[in-house]
């Protein structure tokens, strides 16, 4: 059976695997992504974790890379925001130069990217034409699979879903704009909407649980409490279920997706955020497009990306 050594490059933790044709982790080991030193430092962390793993990297049959940033079709990488002293990088060069590994057998995209294809070849997206995915974490990022390949647009960037204005009178986007979906249904939107909410709520149980410190309030921490009845937390998530059931009416009128697939940490809030988005979603969308669609939960979370970067080179390697 194939296999492909993949690593999943984030912010905070680097993910390394060997990974198999049929989408089984056959070995895996979670890094720490190196804190500076640039992609010197990063590439050097990989070469040291693939020899923790003990295989011939000669022996595999690709490798493959998610970027948490912009990457174009060459393996370049663009100023990754979470990834300090990249700047503009030729990943595929240095991975190819580290390991002996001709450039044709290295295959790198976006982690959103990576995440959209681990569910259209082995999770709850297989098979759908189109399929398109929307990621909830730090950031809200997404993927559109038509005809099985990643819709790049012409450089690669495409899928910028979380700069999707749903609300010009709301708050200023780390892009620019105002309003953006990525201002709400994000780890740091939840977060500031409890925090706007808790000003008129002094009874939540939400400040029992922040011990004093607002840095102690996450999305968590607002499930929690929700489940536990409180108002305020649940105002919260309704809130977010609308932002984000808007946006998801946004991509079922422009794609006319087979399904949709919500992935990423803040979707394991799990039917309390998705039932009401979708709702929202099927309420907004047009009426003869409303119903086309299915709307579903990743299979994979936490290893979205380094299954994800298997699933798109192996998708590379059957095209050669
Ligand atoms: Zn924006």
């Amino acid at each position: 059976m194939k296999q492909v050594f993949a690593i999943d490059i984030g912010g905070t933790n680097t993910k390394t695997g060997l990974i198999d044709s049929d989408g089984a982790i056959v070995s895996f080991l979670e890094i720490d992504t190196p804190k500076s030193g640039g992609v010197e430092a990063e590439v050097g962390a990989i070469k040291q974790a693939q020899e923790s793993l003990k295989f011939d990297i000669a022996a595999v049959d690709a490798i493959g890379i998610g970027v948490p940033g912009p990457v174009d079709c060459d393996g370049v990488v663009y100023n990754p925001p979470n990834l300090k002293g990249w700047g503009e990088v030729h990943l595929r060069k240095y991975i190819s130069e580290c390991f002996g590994i001709g450039r044709e057998k290295i295959f790198i995209g976006s982690d959103a990217t990576m995440a959209a294809l681990a569910e259209f070849r082995y999770g709850h997206g297989k098979g759908a034409n189109p399929m398109v995915m929307v990621t909830l974490g730090t950031g809200l990022g997404g993927g559109v699979i038509i005809d099985g390949r990643p819709m790049g647009g012409k450089n690669g960037f495409a899928g910028e879903f979380g700069h999707t204005v749903i609300d010009p009178q709301g708050y200023r986007c780390g892009c620019g704009r105002i309003g953006c979906v990525e201002t709400i249904v994000t780890h740091k939107g939840i977060v500031r909407t409890a925090l706007e909410l808790l000003k008129k709520d002094k009874g939540s149980l939400l400040w029992g649980m922040m011990e004093g410190s607002f840095d102690q309030l996450t999305p968590k921490s607002v499930q929690e409490a929700a489940d536990l009845g409180d108002p305020t937390a649940n105002k919260t998530l309704e809130i977010t279920a609308a932002a984000l059931g808007q946006l998801l009416a946004n991509l079922i009128n422009t794609f006319n997706p087979e399904k949709i697939v919500v992935g990423g940490g803040i979707s394991l809030w799990g039917d309390k955020l998705l039932e009401p988005a979708k709702k929202i979603a099927h309420k907004n969308a047009l009426k003869h497009l409303a119903k086309q669609t299915e709307i579903v939960r990743a299979k994979y979370v936490k290893k979205a990306g380094v299954i994800g970067a298997a699933a798109n080179a192996f998708a590379c390697l059957e095209r050669v």
